[in-house]
């Protein structure tokens, strides 16, 4: 069984530190600041399956529940074996910031379970998804708090929460988690959205700083769903992508790589390594490269006070939650690095989880032009909302972004009142 308190450098502390420095700037209440600073609702289970080999194995798996004063709790479900309470605590407040950034009506949770796929065959990550969904019943649904993909998770296994919570109510409910495969009513433009809108703040972010996509230079860290598909989009606009990674090492080629071809390669062997005509680095020196662009795709914790002075990207675009801690933060802003923060950066995938729930809810399916159009739109407002304050009052996109999407959940709170 593994450890829900596991000991590592704390995202919570992280995304704790950002909520006071944010509360004291737009001056919260100090019983809204507190309100904000636990989350409404943590359960932890353990969730027993049967092993391939016979045995019983037990995991723990944890739901927590930020805050849902703008609408239902929403937030994927990571399986990773570093899985702690700390961690899905942090990505569910940051959940909570983040629709309320991109103007969805949707507050902020997050699952994971403690498991490592990779070791994993289907039948028992299958058999771990129902037994995870089971334990809990109680606490999702449409209208309660809707689920979705997240490191290490994918539609296969959206496709199997749907199924449990639809076999418990007795009918389908397609509108119980999104990131779905398209033949049970997923979006079109889901599996790539969190990477458009990197991209298409990327694109905004270069247009402000008068440099130009084409023949930009990328690097990317982390080559899974957001990192994979961010490279692809910004090569397909002209950038040159020199580096990717993923947990295994990365690779550089000053040339550029094709990054369709490394994921084939990926999906051969199992990992970016050993793609050829490229040199091996690690992923620590991955973000240290020369490049105009970086964008972490991966975990936590990844631009610290140890390594910020050494970044030399112009623009760097949170794909990932939390790749910067707030030392590192002050440090990037210090050198001027235009840093597009995850609550702002990565909303793309929320926000066609969103529009997926709303086909579901109407039982429509949109064309892929019409769910783009509707991203390319609140990505858009998203940003140039963050960028005007950003211009008006001479501060950084993280704390603008966290000023309006921390201030926009206390407006909701205070409005709604505290009851009874
Ligand atoms: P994924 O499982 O598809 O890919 C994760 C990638 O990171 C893999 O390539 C893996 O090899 C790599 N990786 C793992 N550990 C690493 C390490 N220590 N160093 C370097 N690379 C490592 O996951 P994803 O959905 O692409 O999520 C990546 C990040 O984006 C996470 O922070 C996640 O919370 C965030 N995010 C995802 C979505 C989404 O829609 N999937 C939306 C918003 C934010």
């Amino acid at each position: 069984m593994n450890n829900l308190g596991a000991e590592r450098i704390s995202p919570l502390d992280v995304a704790l530190e950002q909520l006071r420095i944010t509360a004291e700037r737009i001056d919260l209440e100090p019983g809204v600041y507190e309100l904000l600073k636990h989350p409404k609702r943590s359960l932890i289970v353990s969730i027993p399956i049967k092993l391939d080999n016979g045995e019983v194995g037990v995991f723990m798996g944890c739901r927590v529940q930020h805050n849902d004063a703008r609408g239902p709790f929403k937030g994927g479900i990571r399986y990773h074996p570093d899985v702690t309470l700390d961690e899905v605590t942090a990505l569910a407040m940051w959940m909570t910031w983040k629709c309320a950034v991109a103007d969805i009506p949707y507050g902020g949770a997050k699952g994971g379970v403690c498991c490592n796929p990779k070791e994993m065959s289907k039948e028992e990550l299958e058999r771990l998804t129902r037994r995870y969904v089971n334990a809990l019943l109680d606490i999702i649904g449409p209208f309660r708090d809707v689920p979705a993909p997240d490191v290490y998770t994918d539609a296969q296994v959206m496709a199997w929460i749907m199924d449990t919570y639809s076999q418990f109510k007795g009918y389908s409910v397609p509108e119980c988690v999104t990131g779905k495969p398209i033949i049970l009513g997923g979006s079109e433009g889901r599996t790539d959205a969190t990477s458009r809108g990197v991209v298409i703040c990327v694109r905004e972010a270069t247009k402000r700083l008068g440099m130009k996509m084409k023949g930009s230079t990328v690097t990317v860290q982390g080559f899974g769903n957001v990192g994979w598909n961010a490279a692809k989009i910004a090569y397909d606009l002209g950038c040159k992508i020199i580096a990717v990674s993923d947990s295994s090492g990365g690779i550089c080629c000053k040339k550029g790589v094709n990054p369709y071809k490394v994921y084939e390669h990926k999906k051969k062997s199992g990992s970016v390594i050993d793609y050829k005509g490229c040199g091996s680095i690690t992923n620590e020196e991955l973000l240290e490269l020369k490049c105009d662009i970086l964008i972490p795709a991966a975990l936590e914790n990844q631009i610290t006070k140890a390594n910020a002075a050494n970044i030399k990207a112009k623009i760097v675009a949170e794909g990932a939650n939390g790749p910067t801690t707030p030392e590192a933060d002050r440090i990037l802003c210090e050198k001027r690095v235009f840093l597009i923060p995850d609550i702002l950066a990565n909303a793309g995938g929320v926000t066609v989880s969103y529009l997926e729930w709303v086909q579901n809810l109407v039982r429509e399916h949109w064309s892929l032009g019409e769910v783009n159009r509707k991203l390319e739109y609140k990505m858009l407002k998203a940003f140039n909302n963050v960028y005007e304050i950003v211009e008006k009052e001479k501060l950084d996109m993280r704390t603008v972004a966290l000023m309006l999407g921390i201030g926009r959940v206390g407006e909701a709170i205070r409005t709604l009142g505290i009851w009874p």
